[in-house]
């Protein structure tokens, strides 16, 4: 059996994989264990116990990992839930030296969020041959990348590709971004127009849905569900809106966060949030974690939203960061 503080660790962790946990008498080294390939992806050990978390997808190693551990091991399985999250992209309207535009990536779901200037990153992260991207709204800073997976298509990397969004969302990408004086190839997207679509399955059982939003254009925010944990990604609009109830408990919830408190003004002027309203939305929404994206891109030093005033009314907020790996 695992035990309890295990089984707590390893919730904190949140990731989906194969728990690995022998109580061993020869400490075995991870080589002698572990064959090389195998993509171990934290082993700890403590109090005679060795633990190790396997990402999704890898039962097969089961008979070799019990066979590696010999008779003085006393071995147990375990399925854990791994959900991983990466930003490809943290900021609003343009890159700069610091962030690219919106993207965000759940690599073993084969799933990204927008598809700013950071979607350059997504080939070489992503860990399926299918990939679904949802498009919150048209502006350029979040469909931009599209146009950057059209030779991961045509060398196979990429297998099948849908573009989720509102009809008006498509209908732009298709006639603007992907004009054939704009773009030379139209690439090979499957388009799925989310206007009729309530609730979308997503992969390990979840479910996604979406809210509109106000935006210069309109916007819209999405929701995934799993049966444990969830997320809300909600960008390109001015908090609190009208979706605290649509956001409510959900695990993580990502929100953009243009502008700091002194330039309320140019928030409400160009449908974007600054700091306090983000912060008050998420703690009456008891929210588990805040992650701040979509800020100022004019603002590339460490602190462009004024951090301290958000934590005090909702402590567990961060700033993402490009490439930052979360797991929940
Ligand atoms: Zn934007
Ligand atoms: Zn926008």
């Amino acid at each position: 059996m695992i035990s309890q503080t295990l089984c707590e660790r390893v919730a904190g962790l949140r990731k989906y994989g194969l728990l690995l946990n022998g109580i061993y008498r020869e400490l075995p080294s991870r080589k002698s264990v572990f064959s090389e390939e195998l993509p171990v992806v934290n082993l700890w050990r403590s109090h005679g116990i060795c633990n190790t978390v396997f990402p999704a997808g890898l039962q097969g190693l089961q008979g070799s990992a019990r066979a590696g551990f010999g008779p003085s091991f006393s071995v147990s399985f375990q399925t854990v839930h791994i959900m991983r999250l990466i930003f490809l992209g943290t900021g609003g309207y343009h890159p700069n030296e610091r962030r690219h535009t919106a993207s965000i990536l759940l690599p073993e779901l084969g799933i990204a969020l927008d598809a700013g200037t950071g979607f350059f990153r997504l080939p070489a992260r992503l860990k399926t041959s299918n990939l679904d991207v949802y498009l919150t709204h048209a502006h350029l800073d979040h469909v931009c990348g599209l146009t950057f997976i059209l030779v991961p298509m045509l060398r196979g990397e990429i297998s099948q590709v849908r573009v989720f969004g509102l009809r008006t969302t498509l209908e732009a990408v298709k006639t603007h971004l992907l004009a054939s004086e704009m773009f030379p190839v139209l690439p090979d997207f499957e388009w799925v127009e989310l206007d009729t679509v309530l609730e979308i399955p997503v992969p390990e059982g979840g479910h996604l849905l979406w809210t509109p939003l106000t935006h210069p254009g309109g916007s819209v925010g999405f929701r995934i569900d799993w049966h444990d944990r969830s997320l809300a990604y909600i960008t390109d609009t001015t908090a609190p809106g009208d979706y605290c109830e649509f956001i409510t408990g959900v695990d993580l919830l990502i929100h953009e966060c243009y502008f700091p408190d002194e330039l309320h003004d140019w928030a409400q002027k160009t449908g974007h949030s600054c700091a306090t309203p983000v912060a008050l939305l998420a703690k009456q929404a008891n929210v588990r974690e805040l992650f701040l994206i979509h800020v100022d891109p004019q603002r590339p030093d460490d602190d462009p939203v004024g951090l301290s005033a958000i934590r005090e009314i909702f402590p567990n907020t961060h700033l993402a960061e490009d490439l930052l790996e979360i797991e929940f």
